[in-house]
């Protein structure tokens, strides 16, 4: 690797890290705003979905839990969706648009 390839990597990894940091504190915000302000937990959800587009980095499997990819609300157990596990697999039911997503525990 070249100096100016190592450099533009270099680069890359600061704006990845940069968003990613930007992500996790709107997911941060957007269950601080939940209680009370609930559509600006959504609103906070939709713009660390566009940073990680923008930036082409993926949500963090945590974090992936905690929105709908379907209507994009926040969501927060117990109070706007429900989780079911079944053997390996677990079944997220989001209450405002009554989608069920299922994930593999573990996996993601
Ligand atoms: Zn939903």
């Amino acid at each position: 690797m070249g100096y100016k390839e190592h450099q533009r990597a270099k680069t890359k990894n600061i704006v990845e890290q940069i968003a990613l940091e930007r992500i996790y504190r709107l997911f941060e915000l957007a269950e601080q705003e939940f209680e009370h302000h609930k559509e600006r937990s959504t609103r906070y959800v939709e713009l660390a979905r566009k940073i990680g587009t923008r930036n082409k980095v993926k949500i963090p499997k945590e974090l992936k839990k905690q929105f709908c990819k379907n209507c994009g609300s926040f969501l927060k157990i117990g109070k706007n969706c429900k989780i079911r596990i079944m053997g390996t697999m677990m079944k997220i039911t989001c209450n405002e648009c009554k989608i069920t997503r299922k994930t593999k525990i573990g996996s993601e």
